[in-house]
């Protein structure tokens, strides 16, 4: 099976490297067709559905996961239908009806959303499309790590929402003979559900997501993603909004790319130089994009 993603770019960030006294290295994964790594599972999960006989694709997401789930479905061919919350804006809904899926607006939170994409999932060869919880979407984020398996870096740092980009990596260090090298994972203060599961020794359901950084708002991470802070080398890190927002804003003029505070919240370990970072020399950062984000929003956050 061709992958549905590309083969990203790797840079080197010249201003922070020289600033740090380190190489930092960024995945861009900024560049992938939906704007973010979703395609890489979600894209994996699709196809390996449709091969099973799936005829109908169903993904609950008003965000990065429906983006890549409509496109994915529109490059294979077959019926997908994103569900979004009422508070999912208007021109989301317009751009995922213009890659060609259907969109049902339905339910004020995401776990009623949720509920109702399950429902549907009933209905035969309908399958689930999950943001960031199965074994295919681990799968194909792995990919990731097996596109710079022979560069060479010694941390990985990443952000985590429900903790699928996480197990990804994770899982590409371990097949490609890297599981020494440790993860960075971040987490803004509001949307910190690993960090609780951490602290917690157990999945933890935030009450509420208070932090800017949305697409990072999974009040609850899955298993996996717990599982591997147990196996691997994984240090927990949170940052404030305004950290992450103020990565967003650096790395747009350092950069020339434009990201979601969800991977300014990884950007900021950097740009803060955090003391995680001190034992490392060659930092490799997943810029994991997200289109939720226009040059309004980065000139307001850099007037904050
Ligand atoms: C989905 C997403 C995340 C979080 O990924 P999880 O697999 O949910 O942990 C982070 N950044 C961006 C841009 C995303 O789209």
């Amino acid at each position: 099976m061709t992958p549905l993603h590309l083969h990203t770019p790797l840079l080197q960030h010249r201003a922070l490297s020289s600033q740090l006294g380190k190489r930092v290295w960024l995945k861009m994964e900024s560049s992938q067709p939906a704007g973010s790594f979703k395609l890489r599972g979600i894209g994996l999960m699709c196809q390996r559905a449709l091969a099973q006989g799936a005829t109908h694709l169903v993904c609950p997401s008003g965000g990065n996961a429906g983006f890549a789930a409509a496109f994915a479905g529109a490059a294979l061919g077959v019926t997908t239908t994103i569900l979004v919350p009422h508070t999912t804006h208007e021109s989301v809904r317009k751009e995922i009806r213009a890659i060609g899926a259907t969109v049902i607006v339905t339910g004020e939170v995401w776990d009623e959303t949720n509920q109702a994409a399950l429902q549907i999932c009933t209905q035969p060869g309908t399958v689930y499309i999950p943001p960031f919880d199965h074994p295919d979407i681990w799968d194909g984020n792995a990919s990731v790590i097996d596109e710079v398996a022979h560069d060479s870096f010694d941390v990985v740092i990443c952000s985590v929402g429900g903790g699928g980009l996480l197990s990804g990596i994770a899982l590409g260090l371990q097949r490609n003979g890297l599981s020494h090298i440790p993860i960075i994972a971040v987490e803004t203060e509001g949307a910190a559900s690993l960090h609780a599961a951490i602290q917690a020794g157990e999945l933890v359901t935030l009450p509420a997501i208070t932090s800017v950084a949305t697409t990072l708002g999974a009040r609850r991470v899955a298993q996996q993603a717990l599982d591997w802070t147990r196996r691997h080398d994984i240090g927990s890190v949170t940052v404030t909004d305004a950290q992450a927002l103020d990565a967003c804003v650096r790395f747009a003029s350092d950069m020339r790319t434009l990201v979601e505070p969800a991977c300014g919240a990884a950007l900021a370990v950097a740009y803060q130089n955090l003391p995680e970072l001190a034992r490392f020399q060659q930092p490799l950062i997943i810029v994991c994009g997200g289109i939720s984000v226009d040059l309004q929003k980065i000139q307001a956050w850099g007037k904050l």
